[in-house]
């Protein structure tokens, strides 16, 4: 199955967002109080070619991010976009030679400006996201929370996953995707209350687009819960679920804004696996040792 990581432009957000400093209302503060700013990170959208049609997982940023309502106090001191119209998730495709009828569908991880921004794109597709996550960010309480719903398209109107009480590795219940059972949303609540991740089975590799559920794979590995989930003990038990579902079996694991993420998809390098250049990698490699990968 061919999987393409579309980048939608950059993000810059504080070191406190990727890594959680302190517990409670001062953690969720420090992305706004911090001056220190990380990196440029990557904003990625995917595309899976799968036989029962395109599936694209997020529609990463548009240009339109690059002005925000300044009274909202993340927005004005918190994040900052860098994206170009030519870079968001439509024309790229288009590039790819995927027009948006070749879209059957897309699933939204949560509704964060940087995932649903591209969402003008596939005004032609079936839109799933989780029922919790819709109402939550939907109105004048969606955006006091920090979401843009007045820049969804008009026609926007999301079908919710259908949960089964199928457990997929450590996770309780899960929501097929394609008739195939190949491609499957998990909840990974956490960064959201209702954030899901998209698991693609592929021959005996399985990846795992995992939106923001973790900035990084190494925070995930390190169980460093980020700097804005409301809940911690739920975003705690999340990365360890993910950890699990790693070390279980060989497992690509690829964050939205994780600068290793394309390298990582390009390479197919499953977590655990050392970052060789692709001249020298093992052609296999062994998944890790969860009781020494997160620690307690
Ligand atoms: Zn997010």
């Amino acid at each position: 199955m061919r999987i393409h990581a579309i980048q939608t432009g950059r993000v810059q957000i504080k070191q406190a967002q990727i890594e959680g400093r302190g517990h409670g209302l001062w953690r969720q503060l420090q992305p706004m109080v911090s001056r220190q700013w990380a990196p440029w990170c990557p904003v990625y959208a995917w595309a899976i070619e799968h036989p029962e049609g395109v599936i694209v997982v997020d529609t990463g940023s548009g240009a339109h991010l690059k002005r925000l309502p300044r009274w909202h106090p993340y927005f004005q001191f918190a994040v900052r976009f860098d994206i170009e119209p030519e870079q968001e998730v439509g024309p790229q495709l288009r590039s790819l030679g995927i027009s948006a009828r070749d879209v059957k569908t897309v699933v939204l991880t949560h509704f964060h400006i940087d995932h649903d921004g591209g969402l003008s794109h596939f005004a032609d597709s079936r839109i799933f996201a989780d029922r919790d996550e819709i109402a939550r960010t939907a109105g004048i309480a969606g955006a006091i929370q920090g979401h843009l719903p007045n820049r969804w398209p008009k026609w926007f109107d999301p079908q919710p996953l259908a949960w089964q009480p199928s457990r997929f590795g450590p996770f309780a219940r899960s929501a097929r995707i394609t008739a195939a059972g190949d491609v499957i949303a998990v909840p990974t609540p956490g960064h959201t209350p209702t954030h899901v991740s998209v698991i693609v089975r592929d021959g005996d590799e399985q990846i795992i687009l995992a939106g923001d559920a973790s900035y990084l794979e190494a925070t995930m590995l390190r169980g460093t819960v980020d700097g804005v989930s409301p809940d911690e003990a739920s975003a705690k038990t999340t990365l360890a679920d993910i950890g699990a579902l790693c070390a279980a079996s060989p497992t690509i694991y690829l964050p939205t804004h994780d600068p290793q993420t394309g390298e990582r998809l390009a390479q197919r390098r499953p977590v655990g696996a050392s970052n060789h250049t692709s001249s020298d990698r093992e052609p296999a490699a062994r998944p890790i040792d969860r009781r020494s990968a997160i620690p307690i």
